[in-house]
């Protein structure tokens, strides 16, 4: 007698929300359909790339409008299907024409996107891939929120379509774009997420979507050296790393992840990392704080240590946020160390900062989301259901 229990059918499970096709990749959304038994298996390929241009290059939220499927096919997906977008709990517009997203994707689930005009060939989305984080950084906002989960493809996906509803940019227009780079610079540590991010990046680069090059999409990364191989064979996605310091004992205490993966191990990896070449720089950030790590010697320092490496160095003012110690270093100090920099030939623009009126600039995210019990999701999912 076999004492393997079959919980399938223990409990009468509360019916399951619809399946929403916005945030699913393309093999997702034809496995999807064939199971819906929208279209047979042979004819799924077909099937998913037409729902797939609605929904990516034109942007369509209703399948009433998909006007090249007959009408009982558009009629069978209603039924099965949503394409909803999640709600926007609040959008605010900073003087210098930053624009801040709070969505919530679920129950207790709060991610923050901010989009930046005139940076990048036209604007960047600067994205999240976790809520909360896992790593400490000590000048960090989002550090001092606890990790409460991943974000799958699909809640990554949806920060970049709302921003493009709201930018008004479907269908994907060919040129002058006005949300033109990708940045995962937001909340989390995308090389813990690395697969949702390799999604995310599948679906908002394919051609007949979105469309944004690889190349304008950029992952930035406090320096998880194992993944970094991965990171550029899966995605070929653009490098940046959260440098701030040349030197362990100061970069354990800035980024205590170097603890586990210090300079030596971090710079073998970058040099490592697939596609690195002149056309394909990685980008350093380093963040100035005040008599922290903004010296001249620390200048030099930093040119020895990426010496050979096709870099660029973006120099980050610090951005305070209630209850940091740390203090943004003084302007001429910030522009002694660029010129530094510069004088050996590295590009090193010094970011301004954007957004700081509204807590949208680096490191500033932090959502109210708490890790909480999971039988109070389950809870509030429950009322979401039933009401
Ligand atoms: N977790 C990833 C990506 C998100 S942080 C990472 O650490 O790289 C994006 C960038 O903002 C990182 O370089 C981070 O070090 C920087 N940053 C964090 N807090 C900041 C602050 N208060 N002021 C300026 N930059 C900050
Ligand atoms: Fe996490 Fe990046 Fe902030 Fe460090 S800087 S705590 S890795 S989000």
């Amino acid at each position: 007698m076999s004492h393997t229990l079959d919980l399938s059918r223990a409990a009468p499970s509360a019916e399951k929300p619809p399946v929403n096709l916005s945030g699913l990749t393309r093999a997702g959304l034809r496995e999807a359909l064939i199971a819906a038994e929208i279209c047979p298996p042979e004819k799924a390929k077909m099937r998913a790339s037409q729902v797939w241009r609605w929904i990516h290059h034109y942007g369509v939220t209703d399948f009433g409008l998909m006007s090249d499927i007959g009408k009982d096919v558009r009629a069978k997906l209603a039924e099965t299907f949503t394409l909803a977008r999640p709600e926007i709990v609040e959008r605010q517009i900073s003087k210098d024409g930053t624009r801040k997203y709070l969505i919530r994707t679920a129950p207790g689930i709060e991610v923050e996107a901010v989009y930046i005009p005139d940076v990048g060939r036209a604007g960047a989305l600067c994205v999240s891939s976790q809520v909360g984080c896992t790593l400490n950084c000590t000048f960090c906002h989002t550090g001092t929120q606890k990790l409460v989960r991943n974000l799958t493809a699909a809640e990554i996906v949806a920060q970049v379509q709302v921003a493009r509803d709201d930018l008004e940019e479907w269908p994907s227009p060919k040129e002058d774009r006005r949300l033109s780079n990708i940045v995962f610079m937001g909340m989390g540590e995308p090389l813990y997420n690395l697969d949702n991010v390799a999604d995310a990046i599948d679906i908002i680069s394919d051609n007949e979507g979105i469309a944004l090059s690889r190349r304008r999409i950029t992952v930035s990364t406090s320096g998880v050296v194992p993944q970094l191989q991965a990171l550029g064979e899966r995605t070929a996605a653009m490098l940046a790393i959260s440098l701030h310091a040349t030197n362990d004992p100061l970069r354990d205490v800035l980024v205590p992840l170097n603890k586990k993966y210090d300079l030596e191990a971090l710079m073998a990896g970058i040099r490592a990392y697939p596609g690195l070449s002149n056309a394909r720089r990685v980008t350093f950030e380093y963040v100035m704080l005040k008599g922290v790590n903004d010296s001249p010697a620390e200048a030099r320092a930093l040119l020895k240590l990426i010496e050979g490496i096709p870099a660029k160095v973006n120099l980050i003012p610090f951005n305070p946020w209630p209850g940091t110690d740390y203090q943004c270093s003084d302007w001429k100090t910030i522009e002694v160390f660029a010129a530094i920099l510069n004088k050996a030939g590295y590009a090193s623009p010094i970011r301004t900062p954007r957004g700081r009126d509204i807590l949208a600039a680096c490191g500033q995210l932090k959502s109210e989301s708490e890790k909480v019990r999971a039988s109070a999701v389950r809870k509030a999912e429950q009322a979401v259901e039933a009401a």
